[in-house]
């Protein structure tokens, strides 16, 4: 697919949900499934240029898991987890203009080859937080828009270790 997060158009290669991978591990907000995957990985080759196609803070560098330039950024109270980075052009706490480079697409961190993982939580929320990314990937502008907090938000936030 392409996406205004990133140059070029790439294969979904695991969608958001239920998966039958089950070293994804267990999400708890969804227990009707064995495994779940909490973003879409994209088969990105590494170094592609990765964007942020709305103004957002830089809230860090760095993810468990997903390397050491895997970034989390703010967009309108909501973080966008970009993960396996090779490089990040950002640091916390920085302004991001919209349509800003922020990183290049990489294999570092829990990964077994060059892709993007793409998730979205609530600001302040986990790994295992997430939400349905696609619209976020596909027409950023709208989904911030029609975004609205999941029904378990605020009851409990059990961050976890990604597991790609
Ligand atoms: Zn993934």
């Amino acid at each position: 697919m392409r996406s205004p997060w990133f140059d070029g158009d790439w294969a979904d290669t695991q969608s958001y949900g239920c998966t039958d991978f089950l070293e994804e591990g267990p999400n708890p907000h969804h227990p009707e499934c064995e495994a779940f995957h909490d973003g879409i990985d994209l088969a990105l080759d590494c170094g592609t240029a990765v964007y942020c196609p709305l103004e957002a803070t830089c809230v860090q560098v760095g993810v468990n898991g997903g390397g050491p330039f895997a970034l989390i950024l703010d967009v309108g109270g909501w973080w966008v987890w970009l993960l396996h980075l090779e490089d990040a052009y950002v640091q916390p706490g920085q302004q991001v203009p919209a349509g800003a480079l922020v990183g290049r697409s990489g294999t570092l961190g829990l990964s077994t080859g060059c892709h993007l993982h793409f998730e979205v939580t609530p600001a302040g929320g986990g790994y295992r937080d997430s939400v349905d990314p696609s619209g976020w990937l596909s027409s950023p502008l709208a989904a911030l828009s029609a975004a609205v907090l999941p029904p378990w938000w605020g009851l409990s936030s059990l961050p976890a270790m990604p597991r790609e």
